[in-house]
């Protein structure tokens, strides 16, 4: 348990500050509002831990803040789950693993979804394959935890408002 907090402390605390793609927040700030917007709705713990570290595969690579302008597709979906099983069960790394997907399939299927994407999401969705087709939708849903990746992009989506006073990493740690 020693490990991880050490280890989640230590990469935020290096590549924390940088902000966060496109958006008027810093990676740090995006976790934690994240992380709190997950707990304001009770999620189980799992699912707070995944989302306050969602987006840990951009702290971990050298990409730099422009990488959606540039035309680069990370995946930062996949490092985060690979630095993250080191750590934890699927019930953490497997919503990591699907928050990209599921925003893929939430422009498929709630029509005001993809207008309450920021500009910057809406540039990256094309470099992550676009919208899901119709034949795409079950294959993603049926997956376990989908649902759970789904709700935790939907807190991801909004957190992005600079200034919000919420709890600090210590009391995650
Ligand atoms: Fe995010």
């Amino acid at each position: 348990m020693r490990d991880v907090v050490i280890a989640v402390e230590a990469v935020l605390q290096r590549r924390g500050d940088s902000m966060y793609f496109g958006e008027t927040v810093t990676q740090k700030e995006h976790a934690l509002q994240c992380a709190w917007l997950a707990g304001r709705e009770r999620a189980e713990d799992a699912l707070i831990v995944a989302a306050l570290l969602h987006d840990v595969g951009h702290l971990l690579s050298g990409e730099t803040e422009d990488a959606a302008d540039r035309g680069v597709d990370a995946l930062h979906e996949d490092a985060g789950q690979r630095w993250l099983s080191q750590f934890f069960g699927a019930e953490v790394t497997e919503p990591v693993r699907l928050h990209v997907d599921a925003k893929r399939y939430l422009c498929a299927t709630d029509r005001s979804y993809y207008a309450s994407l920021s500009v910057a999401s809406r540039q990256s969705l094309r470099l992550q394959g676009g919208p899901f087709h119709l034949s795409q939708l079950s294959a993603f849903a049926e997956q376990p935890f989908a649902m759970n990746a789904v709700r935790l992009r939907r807190w991801d989506d909004r957190a992005k408002t600079p200034g919000l006073p919420v709890p600090e990493l210590d009391h995650y740690l």
